[in-house]
């Protein structure tokens, strides 16, 4: 007798969920990336007890029609790619349709849109039902991991579990000026950054210093933007390095050092800048399809990618040095 079984599709979500969300971050990340997705020009997130007891992302995209609202929590489902060569051409965050089936299986989960609503209780797909209009989408998240006791243990404190969220509203949010985003933490405004807001007084306010240049650099096919300090920024931990990859926040040591190679022997050994610096590729020169967060990605060509940000980063800070030495003259 066979020995082999399927398993159930609500066993494997809860698996796969693993993979996608671990931590509240993660949660956010997802959510927020679905609205920007969806267009929206503006995102709140709202958090209890450092996303633990709730999350909840609202924006103003363009929603979902009530038939979609089951496929929108069912895996591999997804309206951003048709087909495998997709794949090589992705312009958004998401693709693999796996993060709302991931989230909605691990929590007390709640997707509004329109004049609709649908509930999953930790894999448990309920009705499409009528609910009061809203004119994007409302993503609910509560209890995270409340059912699962194995991954319930790893969440940390509330004030940890929000301070890597807080950390990752401020990178989305220097990535996408042009947005407004909001976060409510415990019903207290902790971010709030307007589109109007020019790309250095934010960073201003989320730095916390006015020593701060704008990047702008071209190279063909490549665009390096962004904000670094200038030399006199000596920061003891180098955790305010941001680095974006076609607007998505990612994880890199090896743009993160071509930074701080920049900056060589021009701040102390140990001591560190503060940068957010996206990089624009072409969506085939890099592979952000080799984890299931899409924390990490791929670029073919990365020794490119390394010498064109430290000349990036080398050239906005020599200039901005000749500018202050003219203004120091006049
Ligand atoms: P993916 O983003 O990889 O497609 P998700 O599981 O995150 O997968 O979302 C599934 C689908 O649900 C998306 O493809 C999209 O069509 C829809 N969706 C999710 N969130 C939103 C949102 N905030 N606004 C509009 N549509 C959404
Ligand atoms: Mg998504």
């Amino acid at each position: 007798m066979s020995k082999i079984k399927v398993l159930p599709e609500h066993v494997a979500n809860k698996i796969a969920a693993g993979e996608v969300v671990d931590r509240p971050v993660n949660v956010v990340k997802e959510l927020v990336e679905n609205a920007l997705d969806a267009g929206a020009t503006e995102v709140k997130i709202e958090i209890l007890d450092g996303g633990i007891s709730l999350i909840r992302v609202s924006d103003n995209g363009r929603g979902i029609e009530p038939e979609d609202l089951p496929l929108a929590v069912m895996r591999f489902a997804t309206s951003k790619i048709n087909n495998y060569e997709d794949l090589f051409k992705i312009n958004t965050y998401g693709f693999r349709g796996e993060a709302l089936a991931a989230i909605s299986s691990v929590s007390n989960f709640n997707i509004k849109s329109g004049n609709f609503e649908l509930s999953v209780d930790f894999g448990k797909v309920g009705e499409v039902t009528p609910s009061s209009f809203y004119d994007g989408t409302i993503v609910t998240v509560k209890n995270i991991f409340a059912k699962i006791p194995a991954r319930y243990k790893f969440l940390k404190s509330p004030v940890s579990e929000q301070k890597e969220i807080v950390k990752y509203v401020k990178q989305i949010a220097l990535l996408n000026p042009d947005k407004s985003f909001k976060l409510i933490s415990n019903e207290k405004i902790l971010l709030e950054f307007s589109c109007n807001e020019t790309l250095i007084s934010k960073g201003k306010k989320i730095f916390g210093i006015d020593e701060l240049v704008e990047v702008n650099y071209e190279e063909d096919g490549l665009r390096i933007n962004g904000l670094i300090s200038l030399p006199n920024v000596q920061k003891f931990r180098k955790d305010n390095i941001f680095i974006g990859v076609n607007k998505r926040v990612v994880k890199d040591n090896m743009i993160a050092q071509s930074i701080l190679q920049a900056y060589h022997r021009k701040i102390p050994e140990n001591r560190y800048p503060v940068a957010s610096i996206n990089i624009e590729v072409l969506p085939d020169s890099v592979d952000v399809n080799i984890h299931p967060a899409k924390m990490f990605v791929r670029f073919y060509n990365s020794n490119r990618i390394f010498k064109s940000i430290f000349k990036a980063v080398v050239e906005t800070l020599d200039f901005s040095k000749n500018s202050i030495d003219e203004k120091i003259e006049y």
